[in-house]
């Protein structure tokens, strides 16, 4: 699915990634955790695109095709969900309304005419029973207002109606309360599938209480330094991060 190979990425002309290595395969549920500045969000930033960041060397393939030179959205309509990738507020355009411009939009970059109203519907109507979502939320004005929860709420659904293959979640907010956590663990419980694959960036292990990963990586210093089970997770939490900077002395 998602093959990163010798990454380096820089911003404003500081070297964030310096050789950044990871693969993930379809049906993998990943987690990457880190000490604040090792480049968890720079590497997520990357992968999705954002033109902020300069690549200097490597390769990110998706399904074995080389998209480090593809725009955010041709990324994104290949598959590619980052969220908080729509943060912004929009009065009078409704959670609904939003990710049904947002679907058309992909469908028509692939040459495909708008999905029905019909399916569309029946799209809304699934993916928010399965999330738990209640229609009132569908209505509201897109971001406007929302707690940490709902805004949580609102990115798994767009998860959930884009159906991407690969899922990076940047959990950088560490204002998380415990029911914004569970939505989101929810969320990927629920999504995930042997077709798909997420890789969820955190700086705390409690998201991993509700979320099983298949695969922990240390992000340390632009680098993937450790990878080991869930149990790696509850390690770093009991030992902190120094003793992987031991380590690699
Ligand atoms: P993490 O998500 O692991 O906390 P980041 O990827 O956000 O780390 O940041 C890695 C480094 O890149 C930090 O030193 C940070 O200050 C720097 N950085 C990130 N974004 C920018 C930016 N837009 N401009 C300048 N420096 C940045
Ligand atoms: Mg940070
Ligand atoms: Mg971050």
């Amino acid at each position: 699915m998602l093959k990163i190979n010798n990454l380096h990425a820089s911003i404003e002309g500081k070297s964030i990634l310096k050789g950044l290595n990871l693969e993930v395969k379809a049906g993998e549920v990943h987690a990457i955790m880190g000490p604040n500045g090792a480049g968890k969000s720079t590497m997520a930033n990357v992968i999705a695109g954002k033109e902020e960041y300069e690549v200097t060397d490597g390769i990110i393939e998706l399904n074995g095709e080389d998209i480090s030179e593809l725009a955010p959205e041709e990324r994104a309509h290949n598959g590619v969900f980052l969220s908080f990738q729509y943060p912004v507020e929009i009065p009078g355009v409704s959670v609904t309304n939003f990710i049904k411009t947002a679907i058309n939009e992909t469908r028509k970059a692939k040459g495909l005419e708008d999905m029905p109203a019909k399916d569309m519907l029946k799209m809304i109507r699934e993916k928010s029973e399965l999330l738990e979502i209640d229609r009132k939320f569908l209505s509201r004005s897109l971001n406007e207002g929302f707690s940490g929860g709902e805004k949580k709420r609102n990115e798994i659904f767009q998860m959930a109606m884009l159906e991407p293959k690969l899922a990076i979640l940047d959990e950088t907010d560490s204002g998380l309360d415990i029911d914004a956590l569970r939505i989101v663990a929810n969320g990927v419980n629920k999504l995930k599938s042997k077709d798909n694959a997420v890789v969820v960036i955190t700086h705390y292990q409690r998201l991993l209480d509700y979320i099983v990963p298949d695969f922990v990586h240390v992000l340390y210093d632009g680098k993937i330094v450790k990878t080991g089970d869930a149990s790696l997770a509850l390690e770093l939490e009991a030992k902190g991060y120094d003793w992987i900077k031991q380590e690699l002395v």
